[in-house]
């Protein structure tokens, strides 16, 4: 099951992989167990404008969780898990513009795999942090490399306005065990990678993180980005896309001053 959240409400929605016709969501999807869920009418997917389908609390961002990604960037391969923190207030959806900041000269694309949770977890077993996933979705971690590389913290490089896309729909039920990212731009393959190349799988990041902050429903976690990082321009296009869950499309624009 995909469950998308529709402009301008932010209604929940959800589409079966193999229908085109969405149906509207009349349960809650962080209360109620996916199999309870009811649905509403049918409505075509193409005239329903999508939201990000998540509104979280927060988005914990995981450096370096792929060998051959922090090999690139120059940097060790990390003997725990790097953790980071991305405004939630950088989250955009599908179709709306990355906005290149004047203040950087590099902003790279990230393409990722983003968790989303259901349930509370703190201090969590591999067993509890299974069962508190509610899905997975699409997310480009975009990334001003020079302010990153300038500055202390990742806070800046990761937080500007537009800097997460995240969509098209959280795929509801997909194991966590076999997950596959590509990231393109415009039409051309830049990143390829799978879960089984990521240094700490899932279920490792979210019983790691929940060691030291709780977790809520509707957080975020970005699972890290494989190799073939590279910069974006005005009028580029991107797009991430997870095997089971669709593609994140995504326009490029400079900031433009009047
Ligand atoms: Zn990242």
């Amino acid at each position: 099951m995909l469950l998308y959240r529709l402009a301008p409400e932010g209604f929940f929605a959800v589409r079966r992989p193999s229908d085109d016709a969405v149906r509207m969501l009349h349960s809650d999807p962080y209360v109620d167990d996916p199999e309870s869920w009811k649905v509403g009418r049918r409505m075509d997917l193409g005239s329903c404008p999508l939201m990000s389908p998540v509104v979280p609390g927060k988005i914990v961002g995981v450096g370096r969780n792929y060998r051959a990604h922090a090999e690139e960037l120059g940097n060790e391969v990390p003997t725990e898990p790097l953790l980071f923190l991305k405004s939630p207030s950088s989250i955009v959806g599908p179709r709306a513009p990355i906005v290149l900041p004047p203040v950087s000269e590099r902003v790279e694309y990230e393409g990722e795999v983003a968790v989303v949770l259901r349930h509370t977890l703190r201090h969590a077993s591999r067993a509890e942090a299974e069962r508190a996933i509610l899905g997975v979705c699409c997310a480009c971690d975009v990334t001003a490399r020079d302010l990153q590389r300038r500055d202390a913290t990742f806070a800046r490089a990761k937080s500007f306005d537009s800097f997460c896309p995240l969509g098209p729909g959280i795929r509801v039920g997909l194991s966590v065990d076999e997950l596959e990212v590509t990231t393109r731009v415009n039409g051309e393959t830049r990143q390829h990678g799978t879960s089984r190349e990521m240094l700490w799988g899932v279920l490792d990041l979210l019983v790691y993180t929940s060691s030291m902050m709780t977790l809520e429903p509707a957080d975020v976690v970005l699972t890290g980005t494989p190799a073939g990082v590279g910069a974006l321009g005005d009028g580029d296009r991107v797009e991430v896309e997870v095997q089971g869950v669709g593609t994140l499309e995504n326009p490029v624009e400079s900031w433009k001053q009047s």
